[in-house]
């Protein structure tokens, strides 16, 4: 069992440096949460004093009720597994798993077991005469959780234990860590950069801009479907999402390449936002080609562009555009790619169209249900 409860929580380094800025958060027992942003953005950091290696500047940290702030490592129960594995290069895949209990004392033959049960757990049983140097990167990682794993623990910290593997493996170990995450049950954070990772993986995920400012902790569903402003548009989504800048006259988004759209749909009161620069945003695959449809509906924008390159993946293809001066990616059936260089129109749902402020950079207010 274990909650942890962030007030405030706030981390200068002896520098100067503020790497984190108040962070507030109650993660529940046996949540999976993620850690996402770009590199630099304190998501280490913040790992970093949940595992009681870093100071916490000012501000609380709870477990399970108990101001932790001052705890040790070991009285925290934690378990943390680093993106550079740190297995002992000299000891067999056994030894490494064994490690850390035998220096708790415990018996030999639970040992035994335990090692025996990791590593069926983590499909290693018939590696454990091996040392490091003869396992595979994705086996490499496998040992690094089992130690995490043995310990019983019930607060799991891992910082971007994938990023040394190729793509084919982290797709792989990914969901063996969801997993082994649902069999433990232990509250586990995760930091990573790769947005995708966070996506499959969490329960909710927290987005962290560089200075450790929080934008928005969400259900990976909430955060995709739902952005509350421009950085978590942009970051969540891959290819991202679309901006067209503008601004609002008479009701309607209008911008310099002559584009005219009524966004009243959009907004809850659109008069609040007359005269205001915005920003119109879509995702890349939540548009249709236009077949036949001429002009916009009660549910759909009409929006005419050129295509600039196409991209065939093989189930979709990219399609690079302008709409005026905007380049924007459209995410299209493969047989509905236009030609190269030619003048097409595509469809944008009410439900997949977003307006944020430009100045704040916030979603304007909306009552649109998107899923
Ligand atoms: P992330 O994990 O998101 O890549 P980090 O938490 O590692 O980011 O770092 C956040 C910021 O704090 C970075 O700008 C980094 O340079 C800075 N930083 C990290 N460790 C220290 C330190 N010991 N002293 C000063 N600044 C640091």
């Amino acid at each position: 069992m274990a909650v942890l409860l962030f007030k405030d929580v706030n981390k200068v380094y002896p520098n100067g440096y503020h790497a984190v800025h108040d962070f507030n958060m109650e993660i529940k027992d046996g949540e999976f949460i993620c850690l996402v942003g770009d590199s630099g953005c304190g998501k280490s950091t913040t790992l970093r004093m949940i595992a009681g290696l870093e100071d916490i500047t000012a501000g609380e940290f709870y477990i399970d009720g108990k101001l932790a702030n001052q705890m040790s490592s070991r009285e925290r129960g934690i378990a943390m597994v680093f993106q550079s594995y740190a297995l002992y290069p000299h000891l067999t895949v056994y030894e490494n798993l064994a490690f850390g209990l035998m220096l708790e004392g415990i018996d030999a033959d639970i040992i035994e077991e335990k090692v025996q049960a990791t590593a069926k757990i983590l499909g290693l049983t018939e590696y454990l005469e091996r040392f490091p140097r003869n396992l595979s990167g994705g086996q490499c990682q496998r040992v690094a959780v089992g130690r995490a794993l043995i310990r019983k623990v019930s607060i799991f910290l891992m910082d971007e234990p994938l990023s040394n593997l190729d793509a084919k493996q982290r797709v792989t170990m990914r969901s063996e860590i969801k997993q082994i995450h649902r069999s433990v049950g232990a509250t586990t954070i995760y930091v990573t950069h790769d947005q995708t990772e966070a996506m499959t993986m969490s329960d909710r995920i927290v987005v962290m801009k560089s200075g450790g400012w929080v934008q928005q902790i969400g259900t990976p569903f909430e955060l995709y479907f739902y952005p509350k402003n421009l950085f978590v548009a942009g970051f969540i989504g891959e290819p991202p999402m679309n901006f067209l800048r503008g601004t609002v006259q008479n009701g309607k988004f209008v911008n310099d390449a002559g584009l005219t759209l009524d966004i009243a749909p959009l907004v809850k009161d659109v008069a609040s936002i007359e005269g205001k620069k915005v920003v119109f945003a879509f995702r890349p695959e939540a548009i249709k080609i236009a077949k036949g449809e001429k002009v916009a509906k009660e549910d759909y924008y009409l929006i005419e562009s050129q295509v600039d390159l196409t991209e065939l993946l093989g189930d979709t293809t990219n399609v690079y555009a302008n709409v005026g001066d905007v380049n924007v990616i459209l995410k299209v059936n493969p047989h509905d790619t236009p030609e190269m260089g030619s003048t097409f129109s595509f469809c944008v749902p009410h439900k997949a169209a977003y307006i944020y402020d430009a100045e704040t950079e916030e979603a304007v207010p909306s009552d649109i249900v998107r899923n």
